[in-house]
């Protein structure tokens, strides 16, 4: 399991993360670090890979698409090749689940 704040390794049996603290339980921990990112439908330049970064780590938009246009030029073709891994591994932010007719909703 990965710690779904810090994206560490838990020891089995942690109630909370020894890195960061973050509490584990099951609906917010994975057992593969890319589960909790995705890549978003909009805001994105190419496939949402500098954008999923942004979400998961906080990192500066701007500032990670110019890191990596930088690691793209500077370690050619290593930065467009990770970028593609990135793009295959990191999953697609859920479609928009449709809202339920009026007259279906329960009553409150
Ligand atoms: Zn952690």
């Amino acid at each position: 399991m990965f710690c779904h704040q810090c994206g560490k390794p838990l020891s089995v049996g942690a109630n909370f993360c020894s890195d960061c603290g973050a509490p584990t339980n099951s609906k917010v921990f994975s057992t593969h670090p890319f589960n909790t990112m995705f890549r978003p439908r909009s805001n994105r330049m190419i496939a949402g890979v500098c954008a999923a970064i942004h979400i998961r780590y906080g990192w500066d938009l701007t500032a990670t698409r110019i890191l990596a246009v930088l690691l793209g030029v500077l370690l050619f073709p290593v930065g467009e090749i990770a970028y593609v891994v990135a793009w295959l591994l990191i999953p697609e932010e859920a479609p928009l689940v449709p809202t339920p007719y009026p007259g279906t909703q329960q009553p409150r």
